[in-house]
């Protein structure tokens, strides 16, 4: 090995390898640590050979190779390993070096350990990295939080590596303080699960209302992909509806309709409760995971409880049209739940989010990006302080030519009896938020009758409560 490494990766596992020989691309040294020892020789006789990747046999020797101040980025398995491996580096850092950890931490695990790494006179980053395994080694996008006079030190590596936009702009910046990085990539996630599931919805639609071949469905996708919905997403969808097994039929037909999930998605529906925020198509989108869990029941109740047998006899053309339309106005509300989320987040921890720098961050490199998170970043750079995407002219006037058609997949969908619960849950929120008045005056009465909760009345000041003896009873 020539000289000092500029950064330490631990675990050699698909994130960590390929994120070592990005790093290596792109002109730094690298050393590579595991905690089964024998795959840091495989790798460095292997995918790293006759690279700028030194192989470190022990912590010390990991600790010895690296540059001052030291930079050790964690991408082991999240949880406990992540604590331990925090444990093993302290004795053997000094003042101002830096602990990264690139795994999908839980947020309020990494506010927790970036002020106990800071009180040991180090600096500690969590950050989120997306875009799977190909992400990883040809550019991810990267969300850094945590403690901010590490980020100068990091930030030449990281936005080198980093996913890059049209005009080269790097889809990684600073997050903000603490967990707020981590917290970044679990909205991320939560909109992963969002999008995904308004895809299957608009697939469902098409293959049981319209009774539409994979083929015909593949050239659906295969048009939005080069319109306004353009997505990795949408674009995955579009080639696996063409992929055929090896007797020629569509592989799509062939697999189990019970979807897996790792947490993420959970994540952001349990902090939305607990920050108070409807983040009401997220959460569907785990629901909708959890019912699809529950396949031996789906098929015995599929047996008895029966519902309308999907027909349509109108405009398939315009239909399709419909269910475009649908997709991108539900997609629009994903989105504008999720920021209202991460600006709850941020007012309750005290982060100074950048939205329109997030918008830019999810642009390339991870498994939401789009051409739609352009035009979430121009909203945002307009207007930092908006409230609600929907009210952004751009995505108002998208939403309101779209909503006729939303509203008629909407209605199709309830009377042929297909589960639309996130196209439908969008709509939902739109109509609510646009509602003057919500029956919530009827909830309150309910609340001071049963449990005098009291009310407030309308025309009189906010914060002045009544009550009243709806019985007359004493
Ligand atoms: P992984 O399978 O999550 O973890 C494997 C690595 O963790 C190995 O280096 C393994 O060491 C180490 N490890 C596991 N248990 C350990 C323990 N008890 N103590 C110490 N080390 C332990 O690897 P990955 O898929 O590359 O993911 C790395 C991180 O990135 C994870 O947090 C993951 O959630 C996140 N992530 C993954 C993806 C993806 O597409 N895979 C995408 C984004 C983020 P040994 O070899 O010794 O077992």
């Amino acid at each position: 090995m020539q000289g000092k490494s500029d950064i330490g990766v631990i675990g050699i596992a698909v994130m960590g390898e390929n994120l070592i020989l990005n790093m290596e691309s792109k002109g730094f040294h690298v050393t590579a640590y595991n905690r089964t020892v024998d795959k840091v020789e495989r790798f460095v006789n292997g995918r790293a050979k006759g690279k700028n990747i030194y192989g470190a046999t022990s912590i010390e020797d990991l600790i010895q190779s690296l540059k001052s101040p030291r930079k050790v980025m964690l991408m082991v398995k999240a949880g406990k390993p992540v604590d331990d491996f925090i444990e093993l580096l302290i004795p053997h850092l000094d003042k101002g070096d830096i602990i990264i950890d690139g795994g999908n931490s839980h947020f309020p695990d990494t506010e927790r350990r970036t002020k106990y790494v800071e009180s040991k006179g180090l600096y500690y980053i969590g950050t989120g990295v997306s875009g799977g395994e190909e992400g990883a080694l040809l550019g991810p996008s990267i969300m850094p939080g945590g403690s901010p006079a590490a980020w100068p030190a990091v930030k030449e590596i990281f936005q080198a590596i980093a996913a890059k936009v049209a005009d080269g702009s790097p889809c990684c910046d600073w997050v903000g303080n603490g967990g707020a990085g981590h917290f970044v990539k679990m909205v991320h996630n939560g909109i992963e699960y969002g999008d995904m599931q308004l895809i299957n919805e608009t697939y469902q639609i098409m293959k049981d209302v319209l009774g539409m071949t994979a083929d015909e469905m593949h050239e659906v996708f295969k048009e939005w992909n080069e319109g306004e919905l353009g997505s990795y997403l949408i674009e995955i969808t579009r080639d696996i509806l063409a992929f055929k097994d090896t007797d020629g039929q569509p592989l799509v037909d062939k697999i189990l309709d019970t979807a897996g999930q790792k947490g993420t998605g959970k994540w952001t529906g349990t902090v939305a409760l607990d920050l108070g925020v409807p983040l009401t198509l997220i959460a569907e989108s785990v629901f909708a995971r959890c019912l699809s869990a529950l396949k031996e029941e789906r098929v015995a109740a599929s047996k008895v409880l029966s519902g309308p047998t999907p027909s349509f006899n109108g405009d398939k053309k315009a239909f399709i049209n419909d269910l475009r339309d649908a997709l991108y106005a539900a997609k629009v509300i994903s989105y504008a739940q999720g920021y209202q989320m991460m600006a709850a987040a941020a007012k309750e921890f005290g982060w100074e989010l950048n939205f329109g720098s997030i918008a830019l961050m999810w642009r390339e490199g991870c498994i939401i990006r789009s051409v739609f998170l352009g035009k979430i970043k121009e909203a945002f750079d307009k207007n930092p302080s908006l409230q609600n995407l929907i009210l952004d002219d751009f995505f108002k006037d998208k939403i309101q030519s779209a909503q006729d058609g939303w509203r008629r997949v909407v209605a199709t969908a309830a009377t042929n009896g297909i589960p639309i619960p996130c196209i439908s849950a969008g709509l939902n929120y739109f109509d609510g938020y646009r509602c003057q008045r919500l029956p919530a005056n009827l909830l309150q009465a309910q609340r001071d009758y049963f449990g005098a909760h009291t009310y407030e009345l309308l025309g009189k000041p906010r914060g002045q409560f009544f009550h009243t003896n709806w019985t007359g009873r004493g």
